[in-house]
């Protein structure tokens, strides 16, 4: 497989403003990522970003205008603390937001800009006398006011009000109308199995009847049923199925998601499925990012011979996997039916040599100590955790590592979910995924996860939405590209089909933060320092906020679970699912 040229559009175009933009997360309360975990995991060239995204409109500015409630799901603060912001606009170039906040904080915005010296917007904006102007600016569009567009009517003090005034714009921004809604980060899917052959409906069937995992596998079925599968498939069979569930999956508000190996078991086709995801980043406006699962399970041919398929794992496939550059996580199963916490040691290590960064399936059926594992080994995620014991819970909040929860996993098998309470009462994040896979947990629906995540797990849905986007995203190591919706991130959110006003309080969204015209600005650390009620009586963060309630338009999304809210999808500054509802307001 030859090397690839792609790169880290971040790392590779120093030009750009992003690299200045992108908030230093490492002096922020609230992430757990590492400087060096994050770095080592944007810095692998393939990984990062498609590079077939179109790219055609990357010198005109785009708004989103008419935003009822903009969730911007910073990594400052804790798990509770979304940061709604009404009647928000979000400006963007290219890929990457310019502003994101109040459509007062716009006009500030540009009035600073120009003043700085800045380029596009003074040029076309400031007037003879160095202010800004309004409609008599020759070449600057308006924000149409009072056009009676959708959405426009319900929003007493939005856009097209006296209040909000005309907006002075560039020359040629495009502007896009979100009808009143609530809008929020692009999802982050960081836990797929994305490819494999086959589907096990048979086995459904099984465990709904009350067949045990052991009697499953004794029919032939569980990972080795669709290991065979998988290995029988093409490369192209594998990446024509994956597409079209990837296509759903966007569709559905996933921007970035996270795929797994671990159905080949061999080398040729371990690495067969790290090369459909490779192909499919170069197709697909989605981010992915490859994690390399040899030690998923053992296949037939070592049954009887382990050391051997650990030793192949970390003597052939790993040092294979590195120098193609195929992915940058390593997992393993780190459980009773798979493999011991000694092998997982020795594989994630030797791993960790070769460059890719450790992931745990942990604690999931037993409490077998793959959370401290997780904290030993340096992971960035510990991902399941059902049987996370006290302990576990104590080294992986001293280790900073993501715990990735997986409610649909823990839905379909029937077990106790994780205890995600006293992770977030312990400090720590705690991410929302799908699993997807064809047994555990057989649909790629991660707002079902995101609605069990709040039944299942006793989550609110203000925490569930910040597990699905910024925490998600910390667990790949992007919280600096995307995950919150803030000037210098990727343009990737979402239009979601409830009013933006739900049953928010009063004028203000978020009374912690006061004013809600303001934008938060990426790195300042204003909005942490206004916030004393996310700490408890000793200080600690991330406790769940005690204020029922403010969440609004959030609450009333996940609480009416319904297929698909996602109206209108944007990932890397372009729309690339458009459910056509935002016609019919
Ligand atoms: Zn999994």
């Amino acid at each position: 497989m030859p090397e690839t040229e792609l790169s880290n559009p971040l790392m590779r175009n120093p030009e750009t403003e992003v690299a200045a933009a992108v908030p230093d997360l490492e002096t922020q309360t609230g992430t757990a990522v590492t400087r060096e975990k994050r770095q080592a995991a944007v810095e692998p060239d393939p990984e990062a970003e498609p590079m077939t995204k179109p790219k055609q409109n990357g010198e005109r500015y785009r708004l989103l205008k008419n935003i009822g409630a903009l969730a911007v799901c910073p990594m400052q603060g804790g798990q509770a603390h979304i940061h709604l912001i009404r009647n928000a606009v979000i400006l963007w170039k290219g890929d990457t937001i310019q502003y994101a906040g109040g459509q007062e904080g716009l006009r500030e915005w540009f009035r600073s800009r120009g003043t700085a010296g800045a380029d596009e917007p003074r040029r076309s904006g400031r007037d003879a006398t160095g202010e800004f102007g309004e409609s008599e600016v020759p070449g600057v569009p308006e924000v149409p006011e009072g056009s009676g567009e959708p959405g426009e009517s319900r929003k007493p003090g939005g856009p097209g009000s006296a209040e909000a005034g005309p907006m002075p714009l560039p020359e040629q921004t495009e502007v896009f109308d979100a009808g009143g809604r609530l809008v929020i980060p692009g999802l982050v899917d960081c836990h797929t199995h994305l490819a494999f052959g086959g589907w096990r409906p048979d086995e459904f069937e099984m465990r709904s009847l009350g067949k045990s995992y052991e009697e499953i596998a004794a029919a032939g079925g569980g990972i080795l049923s669709t290991m065979k599968a998988t290995r029988k498939a093409t490369e192209d069979e594998l990446l024509d199925k994956s597409a079209g569930l990837l296509h759903r999956m966007m569709s559905l508000g996933v921007t970035t998601i996270e795929c797994k190996s671990g159905y080949g078991l061999r080398l040729e086709d371990e690495l067969k499925q790290l090369r459909v995801y490779q192909r499919l980043r170069m197709q697909s406006p989605v981010r992915i990012m490859s994690t390399f699962l040899g030690a998923h399970a053992i296949p037939p041919e070592f049954r009887d011979n382990r050391n051997g398929y650990v030793s192949l794992v970390i003597g052939e496939m790993i040092p294979a996997v590195a120098e193609h550059k195929l992915a940058t996580f390593c997992d393993v199963f780190a459980d009773a039916p798979a493999f011991t916490q000694a092998e997982a040691r020795n594989v994630l290590t030797a791993a960790a040599e070769a460059g890719l960064i450790p992931k745990i399936h942990a604690d999931q059926l037993t409490a077998a100590g793959g959370a401290e594992l997780a904290a030993e080994v340096g992971a960035i995620s510990a991902d399941h955790l059902e049987c996370i014991s006290d302990k576990g819970i104590a080294a992986i909040k001293d280790a900073g590592i993501i715990a990735v929860s997986l409610p649909l996993a823990t839905w379909y098998l029937r077990k106790q979910p994780l205890p995600a309470r006293e992770l977030i009462r312990s400090g720590v994040p705690v991410a929302v995924s799908t699993d997807f896979n064809p047994g555990s947990a057989p649909s790629y629906h991660l707002p079902l996860a995101m609605h069990l995540a709040c039944t299942l797990q006793h989550m609110s849905p203000a925490e569930v939405l910040k597990g699905a986007t910024i925490y998600a995203a910390a667990a790949l190591g992007l919280d600096g590209v995307t995950g919150s919706v803030e000037a210098g991130k990727k343009a990737d959110f979402v239009e979601i089909d409830v009013e933006g006003e739900g049953n928010l309080p009063g004028h203000a969204a978020d009374p912690l933060h006061g004013h809600t015209g303001a934008g938060l600005q990426s790195g300042s650390g204003r909005s942490e320092s206004r916030r004393p009620a996310d700490r408890n009586q000793n200080g600690e963060r991330n406790e769940p906020s005690p204020d029922i309630g403010l969440a609004g338009p959030v609450n009333q999304w996940m609480y009416h679970f319904q297929p698909n809210n996602a109206v209108r999808v944007w990932a890397g500054g372009e729309c690339v699912a458009d459910s056509g509802w935002n016609r019919n307001l």
